[in-house]
């Protein structure tokens, strides 16, 4: 089926270099860029783009937990806090700082069941568990571990919509008000 995903260059793959290769690799599989542009985010779109929502803070905070636990790392001593909505909402305060520090790329790929497909190029959320085959494992060996220590979410490279709802809300939010 035909569709259309949103896809976010993030600060760390403007600032190392990494569009030109990371777009190839979606050329090269056969999407089509639709729209693209080159912008630093408000925090108010970011707010907007990662909404507030529990069961997103739960599940950040549990990638954390279950991290720091595969590495035999006490979770308390850096966050402060074992409770995943804790950890979540403090997480989402480093993300929203992050992703409003420099350009980003943004960009709407088509092509067939691109909700799905794209994200699977994108691999898991911690590169550090990415298969390396994926966009995240093959130019990031980053882990939440070694993050959250340095006060910052994981530098993953890429955002892709997760699911076909929430691209259509994310392409109306990024690209919404311009009639292309
Ligand atoms: P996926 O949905 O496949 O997990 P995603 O990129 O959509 O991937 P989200 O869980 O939606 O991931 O989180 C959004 C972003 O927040 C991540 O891409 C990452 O930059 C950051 N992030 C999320 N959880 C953590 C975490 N536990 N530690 C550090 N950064 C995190
Ligand atoms: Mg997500």
């Amino acid at each position: 089926m035909l569709e259309r995903t949103l896809v976010i260059l993030k600060p760390d793959a403007v600032q190392r270099k990494l569009c030109g290769k990371i777009i190839s690799i979606f050329e090269d599989a056969g999407f089509n860029i639709v729209k693209a542009k080159l912008l630093t985010p408000s925090k108010d779109l970011v707010e907007r783009h990662y909404p507030n929502n529990n069961n997103w803070f739960i599940g950040a905070g549990n990638k954390s937990i279950s991290n720091f636990k595969e590495q035999g790392l006490d979770i308390k001593e850096v966050m402060g806090s074992e409770d995943p909505l804790e950890i979540g909402k403090t997480i989402k305060k480093w993300l929203v700082e992050y992703m409003t520090s420099g350009p980003v790329m943004a960009m709407v790929l088509e092509g067939n069941n691109a909700v799905k497909n794209v994200r699977k190029m994108c691999g898991n959320t911690i590169p550090s568990n990415a298969d390396p085959s994926t966009i995240r494992g093959r130019f990031s060996i980053d882990s939440s571990d070694v993050a959250n220590a340095e006060h910052r979410p994981v530098s993953n490279l890429i955002h892709a919509s997760g699911e076909v709802d929430e691209a259509n809300y994310e392409i109306s939010l990024w690209f919404g008000s311009e009639n292309v």
